[in-house]
């Protein structure tokens, strides 16, 4: 890998749907192109992706086996492992470090990192993620329909997610845990959509034998349910890559801080020259889907920026 002179048109950070959509627009434009990928998508823990037209229920895993496959096709490269360094090297080139020791030279970077869901601290949360504990109708919603689910408020958000569950489930319950007080407005939008409200804080989950059953409160009383949704903090991954200055913005939702993301435009251009992202690194809130189709976006952007650069080389020479 260490040829000291060569440089891919791009190295893309991430191969996850983003990544990998990137890395397909890119090899079909001729574009030599490095996927560099730490193996960590956010749904690989998840038994299935729903709402991908044309791949409704898929395995995440086999998703992204047929994907890499049909990315192999057009000559893109792919590595196991992390970035852990990245800075510029001169004008809008970069130099980047991996994990394994080796330095990889990019004439473009695009970032297609993802982020890290934070989860309340609640015993048992953890570990039964993306199972029985859930944060996205649109992911989970027809699978758990019509069951008790349970809605863990840690800040404003709790309220509108309980309103949003209850499409999908008239046995919804908002644990007032953490949340805000609950003021008459919010009780009766609740109560308009039959959301049974629960005073006190969830000490721990209620599991027997490998499936949860309920919820327990800190002055011991239990609550009957299969599912409990809950609101992690979303935060970009942009670890190793901090040479690069880029900032992260604040996302916030109902008036409460819950993430960060890198800002990109629609052609997925970040405020560092040379620079694209796509995918949940620049939107908390983008599905499968959505974070494939920032790529090819982002891609795009990234080919056109080379074909400025190559031009004006070529009209100098
Ligand atoms: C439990 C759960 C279930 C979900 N279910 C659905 C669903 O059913 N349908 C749906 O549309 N969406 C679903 N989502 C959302 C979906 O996971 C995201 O929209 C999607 O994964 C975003 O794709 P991405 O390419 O931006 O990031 P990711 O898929 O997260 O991929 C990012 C990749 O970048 C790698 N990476 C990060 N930093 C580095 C680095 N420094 N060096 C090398 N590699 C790095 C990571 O290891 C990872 O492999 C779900 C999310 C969760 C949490």
């Amino acid at each position: 890998m260490t040829d000291e002179h060569f440089a891919y048109d791009a190295v893309i950070i991430g191969g996850g749907a983003a990544g990998l959509n990137a890395a397909l627009t890119l090899g079909r434009a001729r574009r030599s192109v490095l996927i560099v990928d730490a193996g960590q998508q956010r749904n690989a823990p998840a038994r299935a992706i729903h709402n991908y037209l044309g791949h409704e229920g898929i395995a995440p895993h086999d998703f992204l086996s047929l994907a890499e496959r049909e990315v192999s096709r057009f000559g893109v490269r792919k590595v196991s492992g992390s970035v852990v360094s990245a800075k510029r090297e001169t004008g809008t080139h970069f130099i980047l470090a991996l994990d394994s020791g080796d330095v990889v030279r990019a004439r473009r970077l695009l970032l297609a990192t993802g982020l890290v869901d934070e989860l309340p601290d609640v015993p048992g949360i953890a570990e039964r993620w993306a199972r029985e504990v859930l944060h996205c109708p649109y992911c989970h919603g027809w699978e758990v329909r019509e069951q008790p689910i349970g809605v863990l408020a840690t800040g404003p958000a709790g309220v509108e997610q309980a309103l949003l569950w209850s499409q999908w489930s008239d046995r919804v319950t908002l644990f007032a845990h953490t949340g805000p007080e609950l003021d008459a407005h919010a009780r009766a939008r609740l109560a308009a959509r039959s959301v049974q409200v629960v005073e006190g804080e969830v000490s721990a989950l209620d599991v027997v034998g490998d499936r949860l059953v309920g919820a327990l409160l800190a002055d011991g009383r239990r609550v009957d349910l299969t599912h409990l949704v809950v609101a992690p903090r979303f935060t970009a991954r942009v670890t190793g890559l901090s040479e690069l200055g880029l900032a992260v913005t604040d996302w916030e939702m109902f008036g409460q801080v819950a993430g960060g993301y890198v800002a990109a435009d629609p052609q997925g251009a970040t405020a560092v020259a040379g620079v694209f992202a796509a995918g949940n690194v620049t939107s908390v809130t983008e599905t499968v889907i959505g974070s494939a189709a920032g790529g090819l976006r982002a891609a795009a952007g990234l080919n056109l920026d080379l074909i400025r650069e190559d031009t004006q080389r070529a009209m100098t020479a």
